[in-house]
């Protein structure tokens, strides 16, 4: 095949796919617990165009600058990996629908990878979102996050909550979105931080996920429930369990599996106090919060690295940065800081000059600005 053309006016439809910061609430997804994300203004551009044939797909990721064919009729996991998210996706859409056809995708993106502003997601829900265009296939916006997930776990191998998704495709403009994991009721915050800034700092040392460690913390908390589950049946995951009854188990887990379901019941209870915060514009609480949640994450979770730690205490030296934690999976990628619009030149270049003399490695930064989820350019 010959590589596809990346003329936008070679295609019959443009679909934005963002990335997602998150303030506060991670790893609390796959606990059943509440995040607080919202898409940015970082995305993956799709450009799609029906090619003809029932059942041949060809795409191409021109940052990847990387083409893939496979037909309809055979999708699998294969041995690439970003096909595998695809090919997870159209697997999913095919359980609803049988109206897709042969197409034509052109993927072009500014999300940087592997950072903990969920490229992945923003791959699988701007996919999935676009061939539900395309073709017509009536799925609405729920079903295509959760079909996204599923292309992650049974695709890729990555158990994922549904945060990064949601985030992607439900966002508005100018909020954050108060998503309930458990029953995926969600509620839009304004979040109004004017002189403040969301500043992301990419450490730009990269995670992969799938290698595992991930989902052990998905298994060590799922191990913590059944301990708690056998003086309490009702709790089926650790949103059901409060830092006090949590307390009753401290000497009948393992220590590990302790300091995990610790920082998962208080990082809940920060959640809705950072909701109220921002309901109230108390915008310092917001900040507290989430240097404690860093310091779960780095302490008790155990996800963070030399790298963030060192960028998140960077931070703490200068009075304008009010909030700054590890954002995403961890072991690497970026923080989030809240600092005042007037600081931001100044902190940027001095935390690039400290980080590299102390790594020497280059810090990326840049600002986050909250966004509309998925959306049709064309
Ligand atoms: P994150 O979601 O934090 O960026 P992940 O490891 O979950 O990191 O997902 C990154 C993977 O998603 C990449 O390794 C690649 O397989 C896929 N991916 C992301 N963006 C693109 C892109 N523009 N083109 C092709 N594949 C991509
Ligand atoms: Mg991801």
């Amino acid at each position: 095949m010959s590589k596809l053309s990346t003329n936008p006016k070679d295609y019959e439809l443009l679909v934005d796919s963002p990335g997602r910061i998150n303030i506060i609430g991670e790893h609390t997804d796959y606990n059943n617990g509440f995040v607080l994300p919202t898409a940015i203004d970082k995305k993956i551009r799709f450009m799609f165009k029906k090619n003809g044939s029932d059942t041949v797909c060809n795409l191409y990721s021109a940052n990847f600058d990387t083409s893939y064919t496979f037909s309809l009729e055979d999708v699998s996991p294969g041995d690439q990996q970003w096909a595998n998210y695809i090919l997870g996706v159209i697997h999913g859409v095919q359980q609803h629908t049988d109206k897709l056809r042969g197409f034509d995708c052109v993927l072009d993106s500014n999300i940087p990878v592997g950072s903990g502003i969920s490229s992945s997601a923003a791959l699988e829900c701007g996919l999935g979102f676009g061939v539900n265009e395309l073709f017509d296939c009536g799925l609405d916006r729920i079903t295509i996050t959760k079909i996204g997930q599923k292309a992650e776990h049974d695709y890729v191998g990555t158990k994922c909550g549904i945060m990064d998704q949601f985030a992607s495709v439900m966002s508005k403009e100018g909020n954050v979105i108060l998503l309930d994991c458990q029953s995926l009721e969600y509620k839009y915050v304004p979040i109004h931080i004017k002189p403040y800034k969301i500043l992301l700092l990419n450490t730009n040392v990269s995670h992969n996920l799938a290698d595992g460690e991930y989902n052990k913390r998905r298994a060590q908390c799922e191990s913590g429930v059944a301990i708690i589950q056998s003086k309490y049946s009702n709790v089926n995951s650790l949103r059901d369990v409060s830092p006090e009854m949590l307390a009753e188990f401290k000497n009948e887990m393992d220590d590990v599996v302790y300091n995990r379901c610790s920082y998962v019941v208080d990082e809940k209870v920060r959640v809705l106090d950072t909701v109220e915060a921002l309901n109230n514009n108390d915008l310092a609480r917001m900040g507290k919060n989430m240097y404690k949640t860093h310091e779960g994450l780095s302490k008790l979770y155990e996800v963070s690295c030399p790298e963030l730690d060192f960028l998140v205490e960077f931070s703490k030296g200068y009075n304008e940065v009010i909030g700054s934690r590890v954002m995403g999976g961890g072991f690497g990628g970026c923080t989030i800081n809240i600092i005042h619009e007037d600081a931001v030149e100044k902190f940027t270049k001095e935390a690039e000059k400290a980080y590299f003399e102390k790594f020497n490695i280059k810090l990326t930064a840049f600002e986050a600005n909250p966004s509309e989820g998925t959306s049709i350019v064309k």
